[in-house]
């Protein structure tokens, strides 16, 4: 199991805070943290290849995901442009595509960043080993599956999650 990014841990209390409410119910319910952040979001078509885009908007920020992938996957790229957000709004300019690898005009040191934030957003760590318990499976390749249906997330986020890869 992997532990809570220094991401998280330089995140204010109070924006913590914020998150951690929504933590409490599994799946964690992503859009509404966003909102909470006074962020707007649009599910949409996007130009083939990117994920999600962050962007000035008339009265803040406004977030859009690519609604042609699969849910896991819109569920990631929110929490990934909400942790550019929370980490890197000062970079966001004029605003910020990520293509399917999460790549951008950031360097890949920040979309790293903001995959571990998207990450401990998705997969609070004492969720996970609550849930984890829960499921009475020894072997820890047979709780990826299971767990990742329960985090809404891709099996791929949960091995990194539990420090499989
Ligand atoms: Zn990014």
């Amino acid at each position: 199991m992997t532990k809570y990014s220094k991401e998280w841990s330089g995140l204010s209390p109070e924006v913590r805070g914020v998150i951690s409410q929504f933590q409490e119910e599994i799946p964690v319910k992503i859009g509404e943290v966003v909102k909470s952040f006074g962020v707007e979001l649009k599910v949409s078509t996007l130009d083939i290849g990117i994920s999600g885009m962050i962007f000035p908007s008339s009265d803040g920020h406004k977030i859009v995901i690519n609604k042609h992938e699969p849910s896991y996957r819109q569920r990631f790229t929110l929490a990934h442009e909400l942790a550019h957000f929370l980490l890197h709004r000062h970079l966001i300019g004029s605003g910020i595509s990520d293509n399917i690898l999460y790549r951008s005009k950031l360097s890949d040191l920040y979309e790293a960043e903001a995959n571990r934030l998207a990450s401990d957003i998705l997969m609070p760590v004492e969720k996970v080993k609550e849930l984890r318990a829960e499921l009475a499976v020894e072997r820890l390749a047979d709780v990826v599956s299971p767990l990742a249906a329960k985090f809404g997330v891709s099996e791929e986020a949960m091995r990194i999650r539990l420090g499989m890869k």
